[in-house]
C-alpha cells in the first residue's frame, strides 16, 4: 500500500491551532491586550464593533515591531519572548507560545500597523486567512495597532456558533476587566459601537478596582498583605456583608496574570468561615507573586490555569492571611492609608483627559436683535414648575446667561473607526442666547425645530429629555445628598420574590437615589419615601423598568448600578413622542439640553439633535 501520511500545509495547521486559542471574540481581545502589555504599552485602546464580530482593534503605544518582525509575528511558533525550553520556567511575559497572531490571522481579516520609536516610517500589513495581501511602509505613530475584522469569516460553523452580542460582549468585558485589574498602572479605554464603556486612568490598585466596579466598592474593600519566602500576597477582599448571591467579582492574579483556581478559591472561602450566608460568595481581588520557576503556566492553551509547585503551602498561607485581615477588620476599622476619599463620589467617572475644545464664553450682552430679552424670565418660568407632577415637567436647570461651558470633544474619539461628523458646539452656544419666544416649533409632536444663528437645529424631544434627566439623576445620586420626599402613607408594592431579592440587593443604591424602604416581605416592599423628581404614581413603573434594565444589563459592563439606574429612570420619565409641548416647555427643553455635559447624545447613544447650517439649507435649493 502506498504512503498516506502527509504534513498539513501551514494555513491548515494554523486553523486547527486557532480552534484552541480563539474560541470567541473575547479570546482575540485577551491575546491582543496581552501582546500590548508585553510590548511595554502605557496606554491601550480597545475598539469594538458588534461584540467584536465585526471589529476588534487594539491600539498601543508600546515598542512596536521592525518590518521583518511585523511579517514574522504571524508565523506559527514565532515569538520574541522565549528562546529555549528552559525559558518556559522563567516567564515574565504574558505570551510565550508564539501562536496567537498566527491563529488569529488564519481565521480573520487582519490589519497591522506598527512602528518602532527610532524608525522614520512604520509597516502596514494586511493578511487574510493566513495569506499576506499587502505589505507597505506607512507613516504611523510609535506602537502597534491591530485590527481584526470579520472573525471566523472562513469558518461559517464557528461564526454561527457565536452567541448573541450581549453574551459575547460580556465575555469581552470579562477579559478586559481581568487585564485592566492586573495592570492598574496602564491606562485603558474601551469603546463599543462608538460608545465609551470604560475610560481607566493610570492609578493604584484600589482606584482601579473602584473605577472598574463603581464607587460603592471603595468602602467594601479590606486590604490584604502578606510576604513570605514563597509568596507575596496583596490585594483586597470585600467585607463579608457584601458577599454576592452569584459568583462574580472573584479574581486571582498570579504574577499579574489572571488565573482560575478552584483550589485557591476554596482557601479564601474557607477563611470567611462563619461570616457568610450559606449560598453567598465573597468578592476578592488577590494578587499573588511567586517565583516564576515555581509555577507551570504551559498546561493550558489559554494560560488561565497554572500548576504551582507548593500548592498546599500556598493554600495555608492564603487562608491564614485572609482570615487575619478579616479578623482585624472585625475588631477595628482597618487603617488603610491608600484609601482615597475622592473615590467615594464617582460622578466624575465620565470625565476624562481626552482633548477638549477650548472653553467657550458666551457674551450675555450680545443680541443681534437688540430687543430687551429677559433671560431671567426664562429661569422663573422654568423654576415655577418645580415639584409639579405632570410628566411634561422638565428638569429644573435654570438658564444661566453667562455660564462658561467646556465641551468635551466626544466625537473626536471615534473617528478612528468611523468618520462621525463632529458637532459644532460653539455655533450652538453662540446662537443659543439668541433664541426667543416663538422661535421654537414643535413638529409632529416629536421634534423641536429651533432657529439658531448659523441655521437651524432639529431636536428629538424624547431623546433630548432623556439626556437631561439622565444627567440630573446621576448628579443627584452621586454628588448631592439625595433629596427625598416622605410619603404621607407608605406604599406597598408587590413583586415576585426574585424581584424583591434584586431590589434588596440594590437597596443601598436606591436609597442613595432618594428611595426610603420601610419593610421587605416575601412578596412586597413597603416604600416610605421617594426621590423628589418622581411622583407616587410613577413608583411601580420606575422600579419595574429598573428591574428589567438590570436583568438585561451585561453585568459590570456599565460603570455601576447608578448608571443603569439613571438610564432607566431617564427612559421611564422622559416625555414621549406624541406629547404636545407649550412654547415655554419647548424653550426649557432646549435650554436644559444645552446645559448638559454631553448634549449631543442620549444616554443610550442616539443623537439628540442635528444642526443644519445655512449653507446646507442653501445647497438644497441650489441644485
Ligand atoms: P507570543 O505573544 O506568545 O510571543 P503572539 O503570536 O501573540 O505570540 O505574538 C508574536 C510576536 O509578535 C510577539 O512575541 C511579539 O514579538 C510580537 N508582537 C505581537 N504583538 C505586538 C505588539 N502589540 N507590539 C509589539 N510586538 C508585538
Ligand atoms: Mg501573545
Amino acid at each position: 500500500m502506498s504512503d498516506i501520511i502527509q504534513l498539513l500545509p501551514d494555513h491548515v495547521a494554523n486553523q486547527i491551532a486557532a480552534g484552541e486559542v480563539v474560541q470567541r471574540p473575547a479570546s482575540v481581545v485577551k491575546e491582543l491586550l496581552e501582546n500590548a502589555i508585553d510590548a511595554g504599552a502605557t496606554s491601550i485602546k480597545l475598539l469594538l464593533k458588534d461584540a467584536g464580530k465585526t471589529l476588534i482593534q487594539v491600539i498601543d503605544d508600546g515598542k512596536g515591531m521592525s518590518s521583518t518582525d511585523a511579517r514574522l509575528c504571524f508565523e506559527r511558533h514565532a515569538t520574541s519572548k522565549i528562546r529555549e525550553a528552559k525559558d518556559l520556567f522563567n516567564i515574565h511575559t504574558k505570551g510565550f507560545r508564539g501562536e496567537a497572531l498566527a491563529s488569529i490571522a488564519a481565521i480573520a481579516h487582519v490589519e497591522l500597523k506598527t512602528k518602532q520609536d527610532n524608525e522614520e516610517l512604520g509597516t502596514q500589513i494586511k493578511i487574510e486567512g493566513s495569506t499576506v495581501v499587502s505589505q507597505e511602509a506607512t507613516a504611523t505613530t510609535k506602537g502597534t495597532s491591530i485590527a481584526v475584522k470579520n472573525l471566523f469569516y472562513n469558518i461559517p460553523a464557528r461564526r454561527n456558533f457565536l452567541k448573541s452580542d450581549t453574551i459575547e460582549t460580556r465575555h469581552i468585558v470579562d477579559e478586559f476587566q481581568r487585564v485592566a485589574l492586573a495592570h492598574p498602572n496602564i491606562a485603558f479605554l474601551l469603546h463599543h459601537n462608538n460608545n465609551e464603556v470604560y475610560h481607566l486612568k493610570e492609578s493604584n490598585l484600589r482606584q482601579r478596582i473602584v473605577a472598574v466596579f463603581g464607587g460603592k466598592m471603595n468602602e467594601r474593600l479590606v486590604p490584604i498583605e502578606e510576604q513570605t519566602d514563597i509568596i507575596t500576597i496583596t490585594g483586597f477582599v470585600a467585607k463579608p456583608e457584601y458577599a454576592k448571591k452569584k459568583r462574580g467579582e472573584q479574581f486571582f492574579f498570579v504574577n499579574d496574570r489572571f488565573i482560575k483556581s478552584s483550589y485557591l478559591n476554596h482557601a479564601v472561602v474557607n477563611a470567611f468561615e462563619g461570616l457568610l450566608d450559606n449560598a453567598s460568595h465573597p468578592s476578592y481581588f488577590l494578587y499573588l507573586d511567586v517565583p516564576p520557576n515555581s509555577i507551570d503556566i504551559n498546561i493550558h492553551p489559554t494560560k488561565t490555569e497554572i500548576k504551582f509547585d507548593n500548592e498546599k503551602a500556598l493554600y495555608a498561607i492564603l487562608r491564614a492571611t485572609v482570615k487575619h485581615s478579616l479578623g482585624q477588620y472585625n475588631v477595628a476599622p482597618i487603617l488603610d492609608f491608600d484609601r482615597d476619599a475622592n473615590l467615594d463620589t464617582p460622578y466624575n467617572y465620565s470625565k476624562n483627559d481626552t482633548p477638549s475644545v477650548p472653553p467657550i464664553t458666551v457674551d450675555p450682552n450680545f443680541n443681534p436683535f437688540k430687543t430687551d430679552h429677559n433671560y431671567e424670565s426664562v429661569s422663573k418660568i422654568s423654576s415655577k414648575t418645580t415639584g409639579s407632577s405632570s410628566s411634561n415637567d422638565f428638569s429644573q436647570k435654570s438658564y444661566q446667561p453667562n455660564y462658561k461651558k467646556e465641551v468635551g470633544n466626544w466625537d473626536a474619539l471615534y473617528t478612528e473607526i468611523e468618520d462621525a461628523e463632529p458637532v459644532k458646539q460653539e455655533q450652538l452656544f453662540e446662537a443659543h442666547q439668541e433664541s426667543e419666544t416663538g422661535k421654537t416649533f414643535q413638529i409632529q409632536k416629536k421634534y423641536l425645530l429651533s432657529s439658531i444663528k448659523s441655521g437651524v437645529v432639529l431636536i428629538h424631544q424624547s431623546l433630548a429629555h432623556q439626556r437631561i434627566l439622565y444627567e440630573e439623576f446621576l448628579e443627584n445620586i452621586t454628588v448631592k445628598e439625595a433629596s427625598s420626599q416622605q410619603l404621607l402613607f407608605p406604599v406597598s408594592i408587590s413583586f415576585s420574590s426574585s424581584d424583591i431579592e434584586m431590589i434588596y440587593s440594590i437597596k443601598s443604591d436606591l436609597e442613595s437615589a432618594g428611595f426610603m424602604f420601610e419593610e421587605f416581605t416575601k412578596e412586597s416592599v413597603v416604600i416610605g419615601g421617594i426621590p423628589t423628581s418622581i411622583t407616587e404614581s410613577q413608583i411601580t413603573l420606575i422600579l419595574e423598568q429598573l428591574l428589567d434594565d438590570i436583568k438585561m444589563e451585561v453585568p459590570d459592563a456599565s460603570f455601576s448600578h447608578f448608571d443603569v439606574m439613571a438610564k432607566s429612570f431617564a427612559k421611564s420619565l422622559a416625555i414621549k413622542t406624541g406629547t404636545t409641548l407649550t412654547i415655554k416647555e419647548q424653550e426649557n427643553l432646549v435650554n436644559n439640553l444645552f446645559s448638559c455635559k454631553e448634549p449631543s447624545i442620549s444616554p443610550f447613544g442616539k443623537p439628540t439633535f442635528k444642526t443644519l447650517s445655512l449653507q446646507e439649507i442653501d445647497a438644497i435649493f441650489n441644485k
